[in-house]
């Protein structure tokens, strides 16, 4: 049994009150680590360490910050095969998953913004002859970052990366259903040369260390990736004592396939949007539009190769799927199944369990599931079920393509697969999304902002975006004789 530990102050400790939960593993249904069920007094005294280290990192130099947060970028990659086992072990995504996408992406988060704050500038503005100003952007503080499961290092890596490397101190909150790889993480800060207090880590329920997070009136700035309901609990709790907030919620993202597009390119790029890490991406195609000359080719082409898709033992090399996150989730996402086609939905494949042998047997394994027959508006185009399972319907116009893909109250990410150049930009403008994909998914230059719109979310991450988020600008104007 591994016993996870808070990462206080530049050491391993136990929650204060000695309470833990289980941890489970998704491939074999079993606890497999415990992890600390901290509470608001474990916050505090993360805080506090963070606090008391906020003056002397805050004036490190530049030059500094980066060596160091570079060092621990290295040592992820040094750690790869570790984290990516404990990665795959403690969310049931496939290992060659997490090698090749989630542990070399939080690798590379902490090396580009250890090396994009090296070229973060401010501005100034002469604003006539003898009046100029210029504009600092400094550190603010303690900096609360909160994430979520399916993308566990990656997304973590995503906020307290450019909080660091800005000169905040961090009190971060992984996923309670995947604290794993933040733990091993936690092995290396020192390893780096981070200063003790600099980066902490306190493990437990979203209701009790996320939310004395929140909460915490020394804590003056939230990032927070998760559910929408989640973000709007945040908001609530943040709003009134002015925090700084970024709020990375849900999506039910459209995939618009036109008929001028690239059959086997589109086809090929939406098993993976669709079904990619069980579909626990935020970024997850869920709603499949086709237009009408090319549906049906389409459709009986993608449910044919869905339907070969190997769901097993995420440690497999040829499982394309592995173990849904938890057996609440996996509830969740069932309850859906049996929602569309109490919808009038019809299942095309999938919508059953998978049923494994052995040490496997208590798993939570579904088969990738997709469902015809919906209209628009019915509540599983609409609600985000973030698993295994995608609608499929046909359109005829440009404009009912864009009506569709614009018919939910989210607005995270589109796909759009058109040969043509003046549809590709016609329709990307015309998408209420904060991030556009034409003939391509999963795309990322970290330097592009990153986010959604409506109920997915206020404000950005990513590039000069992060940067800003984690610093305060101050004006200062000068005038001279
Ligand atoms: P949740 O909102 O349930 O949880 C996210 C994080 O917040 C977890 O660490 C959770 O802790 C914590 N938390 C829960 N309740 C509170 C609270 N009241 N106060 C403070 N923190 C709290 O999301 P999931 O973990 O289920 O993640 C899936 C969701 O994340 C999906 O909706 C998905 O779309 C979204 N997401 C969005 C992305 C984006 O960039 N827009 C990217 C990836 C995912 P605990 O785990 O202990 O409950």
């Amino acid at each position: 049994m591994i016993i996870i530990k808070n990462f206080i102050n530049g050491e391993m400790v136990d929650p204060v009150d000695g309470d833990w939960v289980d941890n489970y593993e998704p491939a074999t249904g079993k606890v497999y680590s415990k992890i600390p069920a901290s509470n608001s007094k474990d916050v505090e005294r993360a805080v506090e360490a963070a606090k008391n280290a906020f003056a002397e990192w805050s004036e490190w130099r530049l030059e500094d910050r980066s060596r160091v947060l570079l060092r621990l970028s290295e040592l992820i990659d040094e750690n790869l095969e570790i984290l990516a086992k404990a990665e795959s072990r403690d969310n049931g995504k496939p290992l060659w998953l997490a090698k090749s996408v989630d542990i070399p992406r939080a690798r590379d988060n902490f090396s580009f913004f250890a090396t994009g704050i090296r070229h973060f500038a401010s501005e100034s503005h002469r604003t006539s002859d003898h009046i100029i100003n210029y504009t600092t952007r400094k550190p603010i503080g303690v900096a609360g970052c909160i994430s979520p499961w399916n993308l566990p290092l990656y997304l973590f890596s995503w906020k307290v990366a450019p909080a660091l490397a800005a000169g905040n101190t961090v009190v971060a909150k992984p996923s309670e259903v995947t604290p794993m790889s933040a733990y091993l993480l936690s092995e290396l800060i020192n390893q780096a040369g981070i200063p003790k207090g600099v980066f902490n880590i306190v493990h437990g329920l979203g209701g009790d260390v996320g939310m004395a997070i929140v909460e915490h009136p020394d804590v003056p700035l939230i990032s927070f990736t998760g559910g929408t309901v989640t973000g709007a609990t945040i908001a609530r709790t943040a709003a009134p004592m002015f925090k700084k907030l970024s709020l990375e919620l849900g999506g039910k993202n459209p995939n618009l396939i036109f008929d001028d597009c690239n059959f086997e390119k589109a086809l090929k790029t939406t098993l993976n949007s669709s079904f990619a890490n069980q579909g626990q991406i935020c970024l997850c195609g869920s709603r499949i539009y086709v237009q009408r000359g090319i549906y049906e080719k389409f459709r009986d082409a993608f449910v044919e190769k869905v339907s070969k898709m190997k769901v097993g033992n995420p440690a497999d090399d040829d499982s394309r799927l592995g173990a849904i996150v938890s057996k609440p989730h996996f509830e969740k996402v069932k309850s859906y199944i049996q929602l569309a086609q109490e919808e009038g939905g019809k299942i095309l494949t999938g919508g059953v369990e998978v049923k494994m042998d052995g040490e496997f047997s208590e798993g939570w394994y579904l088969r990738p599931t997709i469902i015809e027959g919906l209209n628009e508006s019915c509540r599983t185009n609409q609600e985000e079920i973030f698993g295994p399972v995608v609608t499929i319907q046909p359109f005829d116009t440009e404009e009912e393509a864009i009506r569709l893909a614009n018919s939910t109250g989210y607005g995270l990410a589109a796909t759009v697969w058109t040969e043509s150049i003046n549809r590709a930009h016609r329709v990307s403008d015309k998408l209420k999304s904060g991030i556009v994909w034409v003939n391509c998914w999963l795309v990322r230059d970290l330097r592009t902002p990153f986010g959604g719109v409506k109920n997915s979310g206020v404000g950005r991450e990513g590039g000069w975006e992060a940067l800003r988020f984690f610093t305060e600008p101050k004006n200062i104007c000068i005038k001279y004789d």
